[in-house]
């Protein structure tokens, strides 16, 4: 073997070998370094193990014996039991395993063992029964010192390595492997942020010496893991910028114009704001790299068409992406409407249309004459090209992942792009998710907007419910009835969806009543929402497929079945429906669900109508996974970190690559080479993840 490094095979290792080395890359650990980075599973806390006579039932203890009788049992076919008496000094137990013949012939009287299991008493047993869990063989002193009077750091196995072996190995690694750690972070920076040194981390995260040196050790490990994302990010934010040379758009042109004056009300003061913001930036030389905040129906849709307009009025074209087909044709039959009087085209791209269709608007936008674009997810595939495009929009931003982003900006050539999306996005994600941006904010609703009316209804009353609408109704006023969408089974929900219809159809005889979902055929969905904007339709009966975006003005009254269903994000979504008109509006949210966490949860929607504050209380509760969904939301997967109680240190690790940057913008100076290298290996590995 050569000179020992972090790169070495770990079958060099002493007492590793290939058999063992084979083991190991099961858990994928192949190097030096891929054993240093795998960490405890868990501790088992031994600096005072409970005496025998200090053990109880229902409890799961950790003790030490000696092995003073032993016998094994063949219950029945598949069913193989070792029972031991075992004892100390204070007093025996029996202690039994199921199933693991292969440790019978390495048992004897006298032996020493560590077991860690659960304690019960049993009628058939003299002694307390000790089901175990775990066993450990100490066969010296040696092994002894280590396995007692500290905390013990418990690995993922595989089968055929054991325990001891797995922790004599990192010890050995740890001895061999600690000096060669190089910490990218230099003193200076480790002082500054009150960080402890790598090599120390790993140490103590394998062999804590203390609740508190744990803590230390997890807290740097957590920032490792963030700082090349955060590197990563602000790379991307800087490079934009520099390198981005766009051709500036004129911003108080014609069209633009006519459009503010089209529209039957004035800008609020933020809507007025955000667009100077956004004018500046695509007046400049730089790409726009912006992302709009603003909760649902602050008004994002003017100022995203405004900004597209700029892109018109410059000779150029405009793409614009929504998450689903509906929304894409809202927002299509929108721009279409103002541009038609001016003979500029205008394109709607998703994956079920015709052929020609398709190839008319990816033609168009190759020839670069000056037409918008509207599409879904179809716009991301690879033989369309957006060369001439000036700006770029994705609505409902979140709906996206990072990675999505990034391939569509990719494809222009430096166009000017604004990511738009509701508030809820808590401040952990928008640090990792769009940390490279630039931000605006649109900080107010439309005036005369009035929150919208929230009530709990277990589901038996949905009579009564029903019953109270049908005034609003008779005033003209319309109707939202949302079933939930279950991934697992779309099936079942259309199901729930389509019942839902025919019972509402014959609870409200004097009303017109549509159906929508996901399965339907564009045009249907189509010709559904065109017929509920006009109010040929008043109660639409609907699936989660109107969740983002769709803009009915008239629409008053929201009834939501199940809703414990939905992600408290998801339920403001769907509120923020209603009530866009300026009028009193009324949701009801149907639930049965007895659970104290779900309820609590809907309680929070009834009592706050602040988008921030759902998305935040969600988050607490459910986790990020389940709001954005991890893949869905572009974030990589975190090892040791979490997002939410790790913050902090998520805000530690983006000043920290911001202050690296500063001084070193391309990472050229020969002290960031390893820190270079190890943030691009990150890059690929969080790319491959979202490919699969
Ligand atoms: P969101 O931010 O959720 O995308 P929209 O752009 O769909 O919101 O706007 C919500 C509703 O508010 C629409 O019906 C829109 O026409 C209306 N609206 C937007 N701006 C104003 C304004 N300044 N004054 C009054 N109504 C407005
Ligand atoms: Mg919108």
């Amino acid at each position: 073997m050569g000179s020992l490094s972090l790169a070495t095979e770990v079958q060099y290792l002493k007492g590793v070998g290939p058999r063992i080395a084979k083991l190991l890359t099961r858990l994928d650990i192949w190097t030096i370094k891929d054993c240093l980075f795998y960490f405890p599973r868990e501790y088992d806390d031994r600096r005072a193990l409970p005496s025998i006579n200090k053990v109880y039932s229902g409890e799961i203890v950790t003790i030490l014996c000696t092995v003073e009788t032993l016998k094994e049992k063949q219950v029945k076919k598949g069913m193989h039991i070792i029972e031991a008496v075992v004892t100390d000094k204070t007093g025996r137990l029996t202690a039994t395993w199921f199933n693991q013949s292969y440790l019978y012939k390495q048992l004897f009287p006298g032996i020493t063992l560590i077991l860690k299991g659960k304690v019960e008493n049993s009628l058939f047993y003299q002694t307390s029964q000790l089901q175990v869990q775990n066993t450990e063989i100490i066969r010296s002193q040696q092994e002894m010192k280590e396995s007692t009077g500290l905390v013990i750091p418990v690995y993922g196995l595989t089968a055929g390595l054991y325990q001891t072996q797995m922790r004599a190995i990192m010890k050995s690694t740890l001895e061999l492997g600690i000096p060669l750690i190089k910490d990218n972070m230099s003193e200076y920076i480790t002082t500054k942020f009150n960080l402890i040194e790598l090599k120390n981390a790993i140490k103590e995260i394998h062999l804590p010496r203390s609740v508190n040196h744990y803590k230390e050790a997890k807290q740097r490990i957590v920032f490792d893991e963030f700082i090349y994302y955060q590197l990563r990010l602000e790379r991307q934010r800087l490079e934009h910028k520099k390198r981005a040379r766009s051709s500036p758009l004129i911003t108080n042109g014609t069209l633009a114009e006519q459009y503010r004056q089209s529209l039957p009300y004035t800008l609020t003061n933020a809507q007025k704001r955000v667009v100077l913001e956004i004018q500046e930036d695509i007046a400049g030389e730089h790409a726009m790299n912006r992302l709009l905040q603003g909760d649902v129906g602050s008004g994002k849709t003017d100022v995203a068409i405004l900004t597209l307009l700029a892109a018109i009025d410059s000779k150029k074209s405009g793409v614009i992406m929504a998450p689903t087909e509906i929304l894409a044709i809202q927002h299509y039959l929108r721009i279409r409407t103002f541009l038609e009087k001016y003979h500029i085209k205008c394109w709607i791209l998703k994956s079920k249309m015709k052929k020609k269709e398709k190839l008319e608007a990816v033609e168009s936008l190759r020839s670069g004459e000056p037409s918008i674009v509207i599409g879904t997810h179809a716009l991301l595939q690879e033989y369309v090209s957006y060369s001439k495009c000036g700006v770029i929009v994705i609505d409902e931003q979140h709906r996206f992942g990072v990675m999505q982003r990034i391939v569509l900006q990719d494809k222009g050539s430096h166009p000017h792009c604004l990511f738009m999306t509701a508030t809820p996005i808590p401040r952990t994600f928008m640090l990792t998710c769009f940390g490279d941006l630039d931000k605006s904010t649109i900080d107010e609703l439309p005036p005369g907007r009035i929150p919208a009316q929230t009530t709990l209804v277990p589901d038996h009353y949905i009579g009564q419910v029903y019953q109270s609408c049908v005034q609003r109704l008779r005033n003209g006023e319309q109707m939202y009835i949302v079933y939930p969408l279950v991934e697992e089974s779309e099936k079942l929900d259309l199901k729930s969806a389509m019942e839902g219809f025919e019972t509402v159809k014959s609870s409200f005889s004097e009303f017109k009543v549509g159906l929508i979902h996901g399965r339907m055929k564009s045009e249907e969905k189509q010709d559904v929402m065109e017929k509920f904007k006009e109010s040929s339709i008043h109660i639409l009966v609907s699936t989660t497929v109107i969740e983002v975006g769709i803009d009915v003005p008239n629409a008053t009254i929201m009834v939501i079945h199940h809703a414990e269903r939905f992600g408290l994000s998801q339920l403001h979504q769907l509120r923020g429906r209603i009530g866009r008109g300026g009028q009193n509006s009324a949701c009801y949210l149907m639930s049965n669900s007895k659970t104290e966490t779900a309820k609590q949860r809907l309680k929070a929607m009834v009592e706050t109508h602040d988008g921030f504050k759902i998305a935040e209380y969600d988050l607490k509760i459910r986790g990020p996974g389940d709001i954005l969904g991890t893949k869905q939301s572009g974030l990589p997967d975190f090892y040791l970190a979490d997002l939410v109680q790790d913050e902090k240190i998520l805000i530690t690790a983006k000043k920290v690559a911001q202050y690296i940057l500063e001084k070193d913008p391309l990472l050229e100076k020969s002290e960031h080479q390893s820190l270079k290298e190890e943030m691009l290996m990150y890059q690929d590995s969080v790319i491959g993840q979202h490919l699969n």
